[in-house]
Order: structure tokens, then C-alpha cells, then sequence
């Protein structure tokens, strides 16, 4: 048996969203931009921490609108696009940003609005001085500071997030970050740490194979580390720094054959040909992921292992989360 749904987290996702995101009217034009996907299939289990950078610094809904400008060379500033208005929203954003960061170290990820010039993700418009040229796009002065504090975070936006890839992508992440940050909060050991490593490995295996061969070495030598906080803080890097490189369908097909590899001497000629084609049809693109999964849960079922079982491979995020199939295309 695979483990259950209910192993999956102790704690709820915290996780960082951009208000208008909830649905919450607080844009320029007094509207939102409701993200379903995150008001209706994140949001049992997630609990949203949502900040409106702009209504933080005290600016009124409906307000003028706000760009990104470059005065220089080195610096870029924010500033109402009616160079009438006199303000120092510039100054007053960047001292917002720097006494919430501290607040936000719980967070196992963020969803931020798309091409705002507070919340955009490499995608804020940037204006010379006299708004007659894009110089460029960038980070909003928010999603910059967020990225710059916590550069392990896994952030995207509502634009991005409409692909379901990078949405798969996205919740991977959330949930390993969460469940380490749960360690963290739960009085962190090294063997928790270990179990943690090891339920993690052959999804690790399916994102980075390079990766994967450094961070084991890096794991193995956990008992040289007098500060369990040092090592935590490395191993978070790591880990999520390997978990941002995208699955494939090779790493993926290296993973179920591993995973074959446990049951071949239970199996007929027949059953290992029929497992093998599967795996095989899967990395040609004829099956989604889930159809040799499905088969190796099956021979789970029926010839128990403990490790393959407690492997968040199989798990990574709960089945009931909707829209998103339980594994990576
Ligand atoms: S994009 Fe950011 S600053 Fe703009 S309304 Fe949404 S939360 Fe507020």
C-alpha cells in the first residue's frame, strides 16, 4: 500500500498569495483577479497568507496607476505614471517590503499577480524616465524582494500557473517545502531528516539526475554537522534548487524502471514484458505518466515494500487535489 492521502501533510500549505488573487477587489480599478485555482482547488489545503502590497503602503482602491521606471543605469523606481501626482510610494514600498520579509519564513511558496509593477514575476513593465520606451521586464518591486529574501521560494504567477505543467510543477514544490518546514517547526532530528531524504528520493531521481548525485553525498555526511539548523538550512537549498528543475519524461522512465526492478523476480515473462511496454508506451508519449504508475501500485498492492511505499513519488500531493493529475505528464 502506498501511503495514505492523510501522511501527506501535518500542517496545512502556507502559502503567500497576492490579494486580488483571492477575488479581493483592491486593484487600481477597484476589481480583482480571481485565480480558481487557487480560490477553489488550493484553498482546502492551503491556508492563504495574502498581501495587497499597494493597499499596505496606504494607497487607496480605486487609485492611479503605477509604473516602473528606469532612472539610471543601476536603479529602477516606482512612481504614479501621471508625473503630476507627487508621492513617495517609492521609498514607502521599499520600506513595506522590508518589515513584512521577516513575517513570511513559514511560507512554502507564493502566487503572485502577473504584470503588476508591485506583484509581477519577470514581467513588470520597466519605462524609461519619460515613459516613451519599455526598457525591459522585471520582477515587481514586491515579487523582487520576496525572490532576493527567500531565493528557495517556490513563486509563480496566476498567467503561468494556467499551464498545467507548471502548475504540476508548482504544487510538487509547495508540498516538499511545506513537509520540510513541518520538520523545522516540529522539533527538527536527524533521523527525521533522513526519513524525510529517503521518502523523497526517487522523486528527486525524476527531477535532476545530477542533482540527485550531489545531494546524496551532501545527506551522507549529515553527522558532521554539529549545527542541525546549518545543515537544515543547506539541505532546504538543495533540495528545492533540484526540485525547480523540471521532471522529465526520461528521468521518469528511469525512476519506473528502478521501480520495476523490485518486482521483476515476483513477475511472469509475460507481466514484466506487459510492465516494461508500458513504461516504454509512457516515454514515447502514448500514456500519460499515470497509466505505468497505476500498474506499479498494482504490484505494490501485491508484493509489499516499505520503501517504495513510503516514496512521496507515489504521493506528492493529495489525489483529491483537483484538475491536476497525480503525477507529471
Ligand atoms: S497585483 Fe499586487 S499590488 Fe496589485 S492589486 Fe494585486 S495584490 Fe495588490
Amino acid at each position: 500500500m502506498v501511503k495514505s492521502d492523510l501522511d501527506c501533510l501535518q500542517t496545512k500549505l502556507q502559502l503567500g498569495i497576492s490579494k486580488c488573487l483571492l477575488g479581493e477587489k483592491v486593484r487600481y480599478d477597484g476589481g480583482d483577479k480571481r485565480l480558481s485555482f487557487a480560490v477553489n482547488d488550493l484553498s482546502p489545503f492551503a491556508n492563504f497568507h495574502s498581501i495587497c502590497p499597494e493597499s499596505a503602503i496606504g494607497l487607496p482602491t480605486p487609485r492611479p496607476t503605477i509604473g516602473l521606471y528606469q532612472t539610471d543605469q543601476q536603479s529602477v523606481m516606482m512612481r504614479f505614471n501621471d508625473q503630476q501626482i507627487e508621492s513617495d510610494i517609492d521609498h514607502q514600498m521599499t520600506l513595506f517590503c522590508q518589515q513584512i520579509m521577516s513575517d513570511l519564513s513559514n511560507l512554502c511558496g507564493y502566487i503572485v499577480c502577473a504584470n503588476s509593477p508591485s506583484c509581477g514575476l519577470d514581467n513588470a513593465k520597466v519605462y524609461d524616465n519619460e515613459r516613451e520606451h519599455l526598457i525591459t521586464l522585471a520582477d515587481g518591486r514586491f515579487t523582487a524582494c520576496l525572490r532576493s529574501y527567500y531565493p528557495w521560494l517556490p513563486i509563480e504567477d496566476n498567467l503561468r500557473l494556467a499551464n498545467p505543467d507548471i502548475q504540476n510543477h508548482f504544487v510538487i514544490r509547495l508540498f516538499a517545502l511545506q513537509r520540510l518546514n513541518d520538520l523545522n517547526r516540529h522539533g527538527l532530528t536527524r533521523h527525521a531528516l533522513l526519513t524525510f531524504h529517503s521518502r523523497y528520493k526517487l522523486l528527486l531521481l525524476a527531477h535532476s539526475q545530477p542533482l540527485y548525485r550531489q545531494i546524496g553525498p551532501f545527506v551522507a555526511k549529515l553527522d558532521q554537522f554539529d549545527d542541525l539548523q546549518a545543515f537544515f538550512v543547506q539541505y532546504r537549498e538543495r533540495l528545492m534548487t533540484l526540485l525547480s528543475t523540471p521532471a522529465t519524461k526520461e528521468n521518469h522512465t528511469n525512476v519506473l524502471m528502478h521501480m520495476q526492478g523490485y518486482f521483476n523476480r515476483y513477475l511472469t515473462g509475460q507481466q514484466k514484458k506487459s510492465l516494461t511496454d508500458t513504461i516504454l508506451a509512457y516515454r514515447r508519449g502514448e500514456l500519460p505518466l499515470s497509466s505505468p504508475m497505476s500498474c506499479l501500485k498494482t504490484c505494490l498492492e501485491q508484493y509489499p515494500n516499505s520503501y517504495l511505499s513510503d516514496q512521496f513519488y507515489f504521493t506528492h500531493y493529495p489525489k483529491a487535489l483537483p484538475s491536476i493529475d497525480n503525477g507529471v505528464t
